[in-house]
């Protein structure tokens, strides 16, 4: 072969690269109001000052966030999630998606949310009680040059089980694999990158993955899952960035030009001290917030001499609360403990991670038998169960949001008292007069 042949076979073999364009996705999930920067969390500001340098240097590039971005701190617990979405605008976000979190503060919430992000939040599976969808959209198209790219909103259908019932009544949650059927479809002839924007958990977007190869990317949320390189099912990837904006995903598209899908997706965790120095607009914002904050919250309340773990907080919390209110005793679901404390200083900021969605403190009462139900939705044996006799009837101090489930699961069988004082409150308070034991 003379050269000149050498070169025009490699030629045809490396022109669908030397064509190709290049998307960049960067990507959080269940960001939950880190908007400062604190031990691994990155902050907005460091994620807005990368997300802007990315942007001044490629043509098509797009940041998507998959949902919780609120409800975790005390910034966004005091100004009911509100900051956190004016904080996305100054990041700089493309798209959200609305999470089960986002319903902390009851679905018309949403609306407010909406109203403040620049961003559209997407659903395309949960409506509320007019049976309209409560996003901006069920999916989104956007042409980036000369890309055109599909991203479809999807939100775990067990969302009802993960916020209080109270102001969050008469939703729809339509099952996600249902409404990929419908999208998908529709979706696939119109886009070059067709892109599953999930809150759905990653073990279960793993097998959206294998059901839907169509998809050529699921960016997944909800399990607060750290995907180093994103996960090959068949021709679909799986990415999740862990939480709490500990990593920023980054992701790359190559695109043929002619249009003929994704030719190679490669994508990448960007660990928080990677990411460069803070934007200084963005972490002028973040800072006018916290400053409303800082005077209630970064007070001491106690030192420890040891990291407790969730699980090991769980019986403590449990006998705070019991102990408040005289209970034979305490339920804390684990799920619902949403930060370690490490060993030295604990502030209330610490505590308000801790329990960030403003619960209140309930005594319920119950039979053995629907106790040991309730208990035994925990992830693991709860430590309390085999103590149970069925037969009896118990005083259990627990938080409004196990309570009001309780009272739907069980009716008139259970009485609810609920006391209006914030478990918050009450840990801060008991934690201060005698530490952890
Ligand atoms: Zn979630």
């Amino acid at each position: 072969m003379t050269n000149r042949l050498i070169l025009c076979v490699l030629l045809v073999i490396i022109s669908p690269w030397l064509l190709a364009k290049e998307l960049i996705l960067l990507h959080t999930n269940d960001f939950h109001g880190h908007i400062q920067q604190e031990g691994k969390y990155a902050g907005a500001a460091k994620i807005a000052a990368f997300v802007k340098e990315i942007k001044a240097q490629h043509p098509a590039v797009l940041l998507l966030d998959a949902g919780d971005a609120i409800s975790g701190t005390p910034v966004s617990s005091m100004f009911e999630g509100e900051p956190i979405f004016d904080v996305m605008n100054a990041m700089g976000y493309d798209v959200g998606l609305i999470g089960n979190h986002e319903f902390d503060h009851g679905y018309k919430k949403i609306e407010r949310f909406r109203a403040i992000a620049n961003h559209p939040l997407l659903t395309a599976n949960a409506l509320g009680p007019d049976g309209a969808l409560l996003g901006d959209a069920p999916y989104l198209l956007r042409n980036l040059d000369g890309i055109r790219v599909g991203i479809i909103g999807l939100i775990t259908e067990t969302a009802p089980t993960l916020f209080s019932p109270t102001g969050n009544e008469g939703l729809t949650f339509l099952n996600p694999a249902d409404r990929l059927s419908e999208l998908v479809p529709m979706l696939r002839p119109k886009t070059d990158v067709l892109i599953l924007l999930s809150h759905i958990g990653h073990e279960a977007e793993l097998v959206l993955a294998e059901q839907f190869q169509d998809l050529d990317l699921i960016i997944g949320g909800h399990s607060h899952t750290l995907v180093q390189h994103p996960v090959r099912v068949g021709k679909t990837l799986v990415a999740q960035a862990n939480h709490y904006g500990s990593h920023l995903g980054l992701i790359k598209i190559k695109v043929p030009d002619a249009g003929q899908g994704p030719l190679d997706i490669q994508g990448d965790l960007i660990a928080a001290n990677e990411l460069p120095d803070g934007d200084p607009a963005t972490q002028a914002l973040v800072s006018s917030y916290e400053a409303k904050v800082e005077d209630q919250v970064d007070i001491k309340i106690a030192v420890i001499r040891k990291n407790y773990s969730k699980i090991a907080l769980q019986p403590i919390l449990e006998d705070i609360l019991a102990e408040a209110i005289g209970a034979d005793l305490g339920y804390y679901n684990r799920t619902g403990i949403r930060d370690v404390l490490s060993e030295g200083d604990v502030t209330a900021r610490m505590i308000w991670n801790l329990e960030p969605f403003g619960n209140t403190l309930v005594k319920l009462t119950l039979s053995g038998a629907d106790l040991l139900i309730l208990l035994s939705q925990e992830p693991t044996l709860h430590h309390a169960a085999n103590a149970i006799d069925p037969e009896r009837r118990y005083q259990l101090a627990t938080n409004s949001f196990i309570a009001s489930h309780a009272t739907l699961a069980f009716g008139d069988a259970i009485t609810a008292v609920d006391t209006g004082i914030l478990v918050r409150d009450i840990l801060i308070q008991q934690i201060k007069a005698k530490g952890l034991q």
